[in-house]
């Protein structure tokens, strides 16, 4: 019988919160043999507060036998205490006249103080992915606000960006979604990504060859993958939330127990790799093995791809050059 582990929710009473922590209490995250104690944060507000209580009815009613205690939160250096896993969800959405800047010092000011509180409470060794958007800047704030935390902690999440690109890519070449292996999205997750099939293969043949049309892939696969989400709006009335919260589970759950030399899609501080500076959360092809991963090098970065790739790091450079005063 496995000790419990602990696992941090921000923003719990949202939408994706919703659609993910019944995931995780049912053992999709962490394995069907591991118990978890969740610590639910929202923010003080009493209508936040009382949603958050309902959740925890739900939660309870579920009777989740790995489901080993349930906390809610308003503060964080609490909801934080000892945990080993912290998935960021919770953020300040664009409001009516609010300008870019303002929504990133508003972000940047929620991330500082996660970041101050893992810092100063969580576990040595907590995991942590930012969900919230802009999910990479945030990531990188709440990591610079951790000087105590090793930096290879703090992860955002492309993985979304990644499942769209997969699913596209197997409706595109009549393929299982799942025989879609060394699939990659690089950057920023916001539409500027770049979903990158160059080295796909399924059943060890090249995706590529298979598709073999480059305006398809400019014209229709970008764009297409890049504006998922607001199709999404545009046809739900609402953003997704079943999706990126199982896009969480994914990254969480490859992360902690491995990828089998698969490669997965993380945004994770750079180290240099592929002249990305230093501490930019950027999303990179990782394998991940005993809760590492690692940035897969050498690839071939193609004049096409490295515009791209030039163009979403613009973009986070923009986003980070933004907030450096506030850090
Ligand atoms: P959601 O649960 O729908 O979304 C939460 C965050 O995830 C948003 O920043 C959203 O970005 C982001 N996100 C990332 N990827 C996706 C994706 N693919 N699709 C949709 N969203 C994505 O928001 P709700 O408003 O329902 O819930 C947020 C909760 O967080 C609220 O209960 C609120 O009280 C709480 N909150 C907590 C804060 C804190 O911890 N201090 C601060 C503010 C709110 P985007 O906005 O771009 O859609």
């Amino acid at each position: 019988n496995k000790k419990p582990v602990r696992v941090a929710v921000t923003g719990a009473a949202g939408q994706i919160g919703y659609a993910l922590l019944f995931r995780i209490a049912s053992g999709e995250m962490l394995g069907k043999d591991q118990p978890v104690i969740l610590q639910l944060l929202e923010i003080p507000d009493e209508k936040a507060q009382n949603a958050l209580k309902g959740v925890i009815m739900e939660l309870e009613d579920c009777a989740f036998p790995l489901l080993a205690g349930i906390e809610a939160h308003s503060d964080p250096m609490t909801a934080f205490k000892d945990t080993d896993y912290a998935l960021l969800v919770g953020a300040r959405p664009r409001g009516p006249g609010m300008e870019r800047a303002d929504l990133l010092a508003a972000n940047a000011q929620i991330f500082t103080a996660q970041g101050k509180a893992l810092n100063a409470v969580a576990s040595r060794d907590v995991k942590v992915l930012v969900v919230g958007n802009p999910a990479n800047t945030n990531a990188h704030i709440a990591m610079k606000s951790a000087p105590d935390l090793p930096r290879e902690n703090f992860t955002a999440m492309l993985r979304l960006d990644h499942n769209r690109a997969a699913s596209q890519l197997a409706a595109k070449g009549g393929f299982k979604v799942g025989d879609i292996k060394h699939l990659t999205v690089w950057g920023n997750h916001s539409p500027t990504m770049y979903a990158d099939y160059r080295f796909a293969t399924v059943n060890g043949e090249s995706v590529k060859d298979k598709i073999n049309d480059q305006a398809w892939n400019k014209d229709v696969f970008l764009p297409t993958v890049g504006k998922r989400g607001a199709a999404i709006i545009a046809a739900r009335g609402l953003s997704s939330a079943a999706s990126a919260a199982n896009a969480a589970i994914d990254h969480m759950r490859d992360w902690a127990l491995g990828s089998k030399g698969e490669w997965v899609t993380m945004g994770v501080p750079s180290n240099g790799e592929y002249g990305i500076p230093k501490d930019i959360v950027f999303g990179f092809p990782v394998t991940t093995e005993n809760g590492k991963y690692k940035i897969v090098e050498g690839l071939d970065i193609d004049a096409f791809s490295q515009e791209r790739i030039d163009a979403t790091l613009a973009e986070l450079q923009g986003e980070q050059d933004g907030v450096k005063h506030l850090l």
